[in-house]
């Protein structure tokens, strides 16, 4: 068995990022410019938003962080999408979600220009990715591909099966695995909350992605020997001994299942940084993409 260090990894890709940055800074006096929109004190969402912050300083992108309250109406929030898709500075952002509930995420999502799109949630990207035509993938299946390529794991032909139909996880990996290219070409089953005997289904997986959202939600005798985990939950339980009182776990139940998959991802540290570092590589490629140096 051998684990899928995303932090490892994701340091890796940022050192490349660094580099193409540097180069940026030198040939054409520019840097990428990640903006964040933080809605809002939902802790999680804290401390995501102040990792992206975080890591946009590490590769030398310039940052702007807006925060406010989530007494803010709807209308407040789209001018300021709206100031953002007008600011020339600005490459890419992100409105962080959840929102709160007087807030119609989708429209705040509609109202993002797709160039500057850089979690791909705008239904244009979305599109463009069904059809197998470039656009910004979303964050997460971004980072999942790019685990699965850095460690040589085979998916055509696979049995792939997704736990989760969201729209930001679930939905566009099914989408990602099945697509002619590699990582791809996999026999792709989504399952959700209605699927009956998904034990029966797990069982004929190669390739495991979980985004439930319920900690150890799968354990090591639900899956096939030999079988790929990728877990993307990240759920906090109690533990009086950490801290902070709490720690935090995947969808899978890592101690059982590393017993019998090939590879796994761990959490913390898989998923998470990589989805950080995907959402990197897509505001270097709008840099790239303004300057018109895409390949
Ligand atoms: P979501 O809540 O939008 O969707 C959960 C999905 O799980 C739904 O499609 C639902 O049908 C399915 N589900 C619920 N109960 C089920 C059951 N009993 N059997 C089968 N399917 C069931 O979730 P999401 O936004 O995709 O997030 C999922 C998890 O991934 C959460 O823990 C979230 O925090 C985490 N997440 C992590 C990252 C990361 O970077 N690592 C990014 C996004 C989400």
């Amino acid at each position: 068995m051998e684990i899928i260090d995303g932090k490892a990894l994701s340091e890796k890709i940022k050192d490349d990022i660094k580099l193409e940055v540097d180069t940026l800074r030198d040939d054409y006096k520019q840097v990428p410019h990640l903006a964040a929109v933080l809605v809002g004190d939902n802790p999680a969402s804290k401390a995501y938003v102040r990792n992206k912050v975080r890591s946009c300083e590490k590769v030398g992108f310039e940052s702007t962080l807006i925060q406010k309250d989530s007494t803010i109406t709807e209308e407040e929030l789209l001018d300021i999408v709206r100031d953002l898709n007008e600011n020339d500075d600005v490459d890419g952002f992100i409105v962080q979600l959840p929102l709160p509930k007087h807030i119609d995420e989708h429209k705040i999502t509609l109202a993002i220009d797709p160039e500057k799109d850089v979690d791909g949630f705008h239904p244009v990207n979305f599109g463009k990715m069904t059809q197998g035509l470039d656009s910004f993938l979303p964050a997460t299946p971004l980072g999942i591909l790019k685990m699965l390529e850095s460690y040589k794991i085979e998916t055509e032909g696979k049995n792939c099966v997704v736990v989760g139909r969201s729209n930001i996880v679930g939905t566009p990996m099914s989408i990602l695995l099945s697509r002619k290219a590699y990582p791809g070409n996999a026999t792709v089953t989504i399952t959700h909350s209605r699927t009956r005997d998904l034990r029966a289904i797990l069982k004929t997986a190669d390739i495991v992605i979980a985004a439930i959202g319920i900690p150890n939600f799968i354990s090591g005798d639900m899956l096939k020997e030999g079988c790929v985990v990728i877990d993307v939950g990240i759920n906090r339980v109690d533990d009086e001994t950490r801290l902070k009182g709490y720690r935090l776990v995947g969808d899978v139940e890592f101690d059982s299942a590393k017993e019998v998959a090939s590879y796994i991802t761990p959490v913390p540290g898989g998923v998470g940084p990589m989805t950080v570092t995907a959402l990197l590589l897509n505001t270097l490629k709008s840099t790239k993409k303004k300057l018109n140096l895409t390949e």
